[in-house]
């Protein structure tokens, strides 16, 4: 493996860009030693993602004229050029840039801030503007932060609004570099523009360079350690042989799980199998042997088990709002879907019709004298968007979905599943399907392709939809297949150990 990346290395011909700072360190090399390197179409659609929230944004600024000097840096340009013609509007004082890029050294790295937005704030100092798909502020009624709405960028002062700011690493990142790198003509305030494109909220970037400059001091590893990102990332067909080929640790215990190990100097699979450590050994003797998953005990499940049972999952576009809610009673699947956009009147009453048949069904069952259970699998997103959508909407009482989530009537499933198996690639409900035989109708649909799925979907593409519903029913009969599974005492999964 060639050695070309490094922050740090003064003879570096890259430019580090923030998002390089986040996540796996290794991905620098990879996309230094491979540029070309196809992303793979969830890439490419998450990308298509951002790229649509940014137009939204630069569509919404103010128009140029009546003595309001907007420049837009053409995109494509090579880094150099297009510093040329950022520094060149900011020279004559334009009120927005669009488009601007920066460069120069930090911390003694070359590095590279695209900035989206670069607002005069007085004095012929700049203010940068970033897009972020994230969702950078929530409404509270405790605390405050000032906003400019994006329609009056360059022309508005702040106004003050009743929200919390979130962070986000990657964003602290990208205000604190073009912070940084505008130098004296930093005006030393930013704006940061999330998921609700009307509104920059106003930042203090200085805040985020300590943990930046700490990052630019992180050196780029030699080789590649597996960790959670491998699963989407582009480079996994050539980190993987090479993890392989190091028959590295990491390929059984990802992330920092391996690191008091490899404190003893057991970084191989075959170290970890000869030093009988356990439970980390005897995975790693199911990983070389291709089996999955492992059972910590003989003994069937004790999942609880109702007269009435139906097993649920949701769909949530981003963390915008839940747009689908799933539900199979073992003979017929349900759907509660809206395709219009989430967060308003449509949202509203899918979820209020979902509730009101989940109530009267376990209304029924308790008047008929039978019991009634609801399981989902790792339900924190099912319990967010519950709680939520009651919260926000009003129509569903916050008490009742609250005392029902509280309940033994509401089952996760993955808890139990955690208790009794272990499992060499995780216990996500995609790893245990093929385990406990069960099939999903269409391959490959993972949470990511759902939200391109989801987008397709919102525009009328019938296929996306149809897929997006199979998708969910799929994934509450797995949830079903696996607690019967359970139940029958993991059938052929070998007992650890063993
Ligand atoms: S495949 Fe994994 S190790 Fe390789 S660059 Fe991507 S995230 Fe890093």
């Amino acid at each position: 493996m060639t050695s070309t990346a490094g922050s740090g290395d003064a003879a570096s011909p890259f430019l580090i860009r923030a998002a390089d700072l986040v996540g796996c360190r290794f991905r620098l090399r990879q996309r230094f030693d491979h540029p070309d390197y196809p992303a793979p179409p969830d890439a490419v659609a998450r990308q298509e993602q951002v790229e649509a929230g940014r137009e939204a944004v630069l569509r919404a600024l103010p128009a140029p004229g009546a003595g309001f000097a907007r420049v837009d840096i053409a995109p494509g340009r090579d880094p150099e050029q297009a510093e040329r013609a950022t520094r060149e509007a900011m020279g004559t004082g334009a009120h927005v840039i669009t488009g601007g890029v920066l460069t120069g050294r930090v911390g003694g790295v070359d590095v590279v801030s695209e900035v989206d937005i670069l607002v005069r704030v007085g004095r012929g100092r700049y203010a940068p503007v970033m897009v972020s798909n994230h969702r950078v502020a929530r409404a509270s009624t405790s605390g405050s932060a000032r906003f400019v709405p994006t329609s009056r960028l360059g022309r508005g002062a702040p106004v003050e609004t009743g929200a919390r700011l979130r962070h986000h690493t990657v964003d602290g990142y990208r205000l604190a570099l073009a912070h940084l790198l505008l130098g004296e003509l930093a005006d030393g305030r930013a704006g940061l523009v999330g998921q609700d494109r009307t509104r920059a909220y106003v930042l203090e970037p200085a805040r985020f360079v300590p943990a930046l400059l700490s990052a630019l001091r992180v050196p780029v590893p030699e080789e590649p350690r597996r960790v959670k990102q491998c699963a989407s990332c582009r480079f996994w067909p050539l980190c993987e042989p090479r993890l392989c080929e190091l028959d590295e640790i990491s390929l059984v215990l990802p992330g920092g799980r391996a690191d008091g190990l490899r404190q003893r100097g057991i970084d191989t699979v075959q170290s970890l199998i000869d030093a009988h450590v356990g439970e980390p050994s005897d995975l790693a003797r199911a990983w070389r042997a291709g089996i999955p998953v492992l059972k910590r005990t003989g003994a069937p499940s004790r999942v609880p088990r109702a007269d009435v049972e139906i097993d649920i999952d949701m769909e949530a576009y981003l963390d915008q709002g839940a747009y689908l809610w799933g539900a199979y009673d073992g003979e017929v699947y349900r759907a509660f879907v809206t395709w219009q956009e989430v967060g308003g009147a449509a949202e509203e009453a899918n979820f209020a019709a979902f509730w009101e048949w989940l109530m009267s069904t376990r209304s029924r069952a308790r008047a008929e004298g039978r019991t009634f259970a609801a399981y989902c699998y790792a339900a924190g997103g099912e319990n967010y968007w519950m709680k939520s959508s009651a919260r926000r909407f009003g129509g569903v009482d916050e008490d009742e979905v609250a005392a029902f989530i509280a309940s033994e009537e509401w089952v996760d499933v993955f808890a139990y599943v955690r208790r009794e198996l272990v499992g060499t690639d995780g216990l996500g409900l995609k790893v245990l399907g093929p385990v406990v035989g069960y099939e999903w109708d269409d391959d490959g649909i993972d949470g990511e392709r759902s939200v391109a799925l989801r987008r397709a979907a919102r525009l009328g593409d019938e296929e996306a939809r149809e897929q997006l519903l199979r998708y969910n029913e799929g994934d509450c009969k797995a949830t079903r297949a696996v607690r019967q599974f359970l139940a029958a005492g993991a059938p052929g999964v070998p007992l650890i150990g063993a």
